[in-house]
């Protein structure tokens, strides 16, 4: 009985151990699934990463090249991922043209901007000492000196360049009247505003005087404004020709411009200032021509102080001319008057008049008296 004992024991021993090492194995199996589901897992996961970003990363600040490079990783896509590279050689291929037209457009931009800095030395060259191109309008600065004395100063002026014989001497013709409304509006006199010294359209002892004044009519009913304007173009080009550039203070039947804003432009861009007017006097025959003197009591303010004699020298040059065509000249000229042009003025400038309302103005009659004007400006300016 012991010995039959003995053999079961040893058989459950063995039993045993076998049964053991067969768990033992199927565990290590099982293990070794676990472990390849681990993996699996771990790969899908990675492979969804892009997907996810490409959601969750979408909006501002996130480059498209740092959504596709994940994607090129993700093994299963090798199609995709050769479309990605085959989109990436494009884009090199296609920065490389960008690359190469920018820097062809650098190339241009490089030749335009050498260009533009040949253009910018003819024009400098061309606008001479003025900086003003030809038929260039300009309007008053509020930064020039009196400037803030104009109550009507809107308009523009005009500039006209020489084109040949150049002088770089700049002549400010001024079309006397031709403000609309200019009557209407005051201004003050003197820059310190003291009163008027002498009559003429304002009283004396005025400080303030209209704007500009509507002028005079001729006796056979043309308006001096018409008439200053014919002159003052027929001047323009005759001075053109001549090689002074011009600045036309009134270039149109009208120019909201008041004589003060005439004055401080022609003080600021010209060189010389010629008002064009016909005179008034109520006489029956044409007495001729005669040019503003400055009266006594104006040659002590500024800017009159330092300029009077310019205006003067600049008015005896212009009579001299147009007597030297043989036109008449007044037996009383000059004739002091307080004008607000040469009370504002700082280059030479003159109130010219070229006869009254008996004169006959011809395109003949205007045409003398621009080659004596010219001849005169000629003579100021030493040519
Ligand atoms: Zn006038």
């Amino acid at each position: 009985m012991r010995d039959k004992r003995r053999i079961y024991s040893i058989a459950g021993t063995v039993l045993s151990a076998l049964l053991i090492v067969f768990c033992i194995n199927v565990l290590n199996e099982d293990n070794s699934a676990s472990s390849d589901n681990v993996i699996y897992a771990s790969s899908n996961v990675r492979s969804e990463v892009p997907v996810i970003r490409d959601y969750t990363m979408e909006g501002p600040g996130v480059s498209l090249e740092a959504v596709k490079e994940p994607a090129a990783e993700v093994p299963d896509e090798n199609s995709a991922s050769s479309e990605t590279e085959a989109a990436e050689a494009e884009t090199s291929a296609v920065s490389s043209a960008s690359a190469k037209e920018e820097t062809e457009a650098a190339g241009s931009s490089d030749a335009a901007g050498t260009e533009t800095a040949e253009t910018e030395a003819q024009a400098s060259e061309a606008e001479g000492q003025s900086g003003y191109a030809d038929g260039e309008a300009i309007g008053l600065s509020p930064d020039w000196e009196f400037a803030s004395f104009s109550a009507i100063s809107s308009g523009n002026a005009v500039y006209y360049r020489a084109k040949e014989n150049r002088k770089d001497i700049v002549i400010a013709v001024n079309a006397g009247h031709g403000t609309s409304g200019g009557s209407s509006v005051k201004t003050y006199c003197h820059p310190d505003m003291t009163p008027k010294v002498t009559g003429g359209t304002t009283a004396a002892g005025a400080t303030k005087a209209v704007a500009v004044s509507s002028g005079m009519t001729f006796k056979d009913g043309t308006a001096e404004s018409t008439v200053t304007l014919r002159m003052a173009r027929m001047l323009r080009d005759r001075l053109l020709t001549e090689g002074y550039d011009v600045l036309m203070l009134r270039d149109g039947e009208d120019v909201q411009l008041d004589n003060v804003a005439r004055t401080v432009m022609a003080n600021n861009i010209a060189d010389c200032h010629i008002a064009l007017h016909w005179d008034s006097d109520g006489l029956s025959s044409d007495k001729g021509c005669f040019f503003m003197s400055v009266p006594d009591g104006l040659k002590g303010m500024y800017p009159v102080s330092e300029n009077w004699q310019k205006h003067e020298a600049l008015g005896g040059a212009l009579i001299e001319g147009l007597k030297g065509q043989g036109l008449k000249i007044w037996s009383s000229n000059p004739l002091d008057m307080d004008l607000t042009q040469t009370s504002f003025s700082t280059v030479a400038s003159v109130d010219i008049e070229l006869g009254n309302q008996c004169s006959s103005h011809t395109d003949e009659d205007l045409r003398l008296r621009a080659e004596g004007l010219t001849a005169g400006i000629n003579a100021y300016f030493g040519y």
